[in-house]
């Protein structure tokens, strides 16, 4: 291993890989990955990977419309092979809405999605059914549907920007752990690990729900935490959902995949705000009374497995891209508190905009650490 870097990422997740491409597709050099243990065995590999465009701000929309049109080209940007798919199926997503207070705030994101060039709208029920045959309308009012949402899948996306990094000149290292950020007069000088010490004056923190862990190595504190989050999948039937079946307020989003397995999850209460991520028992009975009332026919579907992985939580639900005040040469991308996935290409485009000084193509200066300092948080009512 080289004992000297310009770059050193901390996290080979979606966000670690992204922000590594993104640099090394803007002329940066000796850009090194670090990674305690396998590409995506984070939160990456153990999501829903569904993207949706259909946010509340102006931000969540543009960072959402713009990495939705990366992944819809990222087989000529990222130059992924025939060996690799990222699954991107674009069935749509359709979000119930069954309360008053959920129309009228849809009514005003749609029209908000739709003066940003997202062709969202509002279906009745009858054309709810029409594109979700198996979905029960008992108690829905409407849907928003927005057709260019859809699901990949987290570990093919991941290798095929993992691949584009190398290709670009890109070091990743895993089974590398970092313990300790090394630091020198407010500035940036290395990190430990155990294959020992890389010189480095810039370290970006993309450790996922541990970036709180890794920015107090480097002795910064982030206001934020992480919190399980449960997932199942079911076994491989034939094609019966097109589009991400998603409900805040009857709290579930379900998906099949193409090999035929439905993959759903939902926010269960009193969940651990740590860094466990065991499975809970009571997540498949929840999950299954849930599931079947919104959509009968998956009675007689089996459960295959369950899991669980971390939401890293920040105060007002949005990401922090942000470089560390007082720490010279330290940045964070975290906090995306569940929807880190979706927005991974804007990170990576963001986060090397920032890193390198260059001017903004996304609201990006938003996210910084100093929001939350001044109170400026961001409202964004579309978020689980
Ligand atoms: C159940 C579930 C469902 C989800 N569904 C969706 C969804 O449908 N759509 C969506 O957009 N998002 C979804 N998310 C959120 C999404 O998974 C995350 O926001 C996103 O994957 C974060 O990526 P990341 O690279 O920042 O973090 P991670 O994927 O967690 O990667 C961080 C990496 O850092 C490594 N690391 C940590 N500490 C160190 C260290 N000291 N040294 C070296 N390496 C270290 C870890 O091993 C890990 O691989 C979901 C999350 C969960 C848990």
């Amino acid at each position: 291993m080289k004992n000297t870097a310009d770059y050193v990422i901390i996290g080979g997740g979606i966000s670690g890989v992204t922000i590594g491409y993104f640099l090394m597709k803007y002329g940066a050099k000796n850009v090194v990955i670090l990674e305690r243990d396998y590409l995506a065995a984070g939160a990456t590999g153990r999501c829903g990977a569904g993207i949706r465009q259909q946010w509340g701000t102006e931000l969540n929309c543009l960072m959402a419309k713009f990495s939705c049109e990366f992944f819809e080209n990222a087989k000529d940007e990222l130059e992924i092979g025939d060996g690799i798919d990222i699954e991107f199926h674009q069935g749509g997503y359709l979000l119930l809405i069954s309360t008053e207070r959920e129309l009228a705030q849809t009514k005003k994101n749609i029209a908000l999605q739709n003066s940003l060039g997202i062709a969202s709208r509002l279906l009745g029920t009858s054309e709810i059914n029409e594109i979700a045959p198996a979905l029960s309308t008992e108690g829905i009012l409407a849907g928003a549907f927005h057709e260019r949402d859809g699901h990949l899948n987290p570990f093919h996306t991941t290798q095929a920007f993992a691949r584009a990094f190398v290709r670009l000149g890109g070091i990743i290292h895993t089974n590398t752990n970092v313990s300790r950020v090394t630091t020198d007069r407010g500035r940036v000088t290395g990190v430990d690990t155990n294959r020992g010490h890389i010189a480095t004056d810039c370290v970006i923190n993309a450790a996922g729900g541990y970036s709180q862990q890794v920015a107090a190595m480097a002795g910064v504190s982030l206001p934020l935490y992480s919190v399980r989050h449960n997932i199942l999948v079911t076994e491989a039937v034939e094609r019966a959902l097109n589009p991400v079946i998603m409900s805040f307020s009857l709290n579930f989003y379900c998906q099949q995949v193409p090999h035929g397995s439905f993959i759903m999850g939902r926010t269960c209460e009193n969940q651990p705000r740590d860094l466990r991520v065991t499975a809970d028992s009571a997540f498949p009975v929840a999950m299954a009374k849930t599931i079947t009332r919104a959509m009968p026919p998956l009675k007689k579907l089996r459960m295959l497995r369950q899991w669980a992985g971390l939401y890293n939580m920040s105060p007002d639900k949005c990401p922090i891209y942000s470089a560390a005040p007082g720490l010279a040469g330290f940045y964070t991308a975290a906090g995306y508190s569940g929807h880190g996935f979706m927005l991974a290409p804007a990170t990576g485009q963001s986060m090397a905009e920032l890193i390198l000084g260059h001017a903004p193509t996304l609201p990006w200066p938003r996210l910084g650490l100093s929001r939350f300092e001044k109170g400026d948080l961001i409202l964004e009512p579309s978020v689980v």
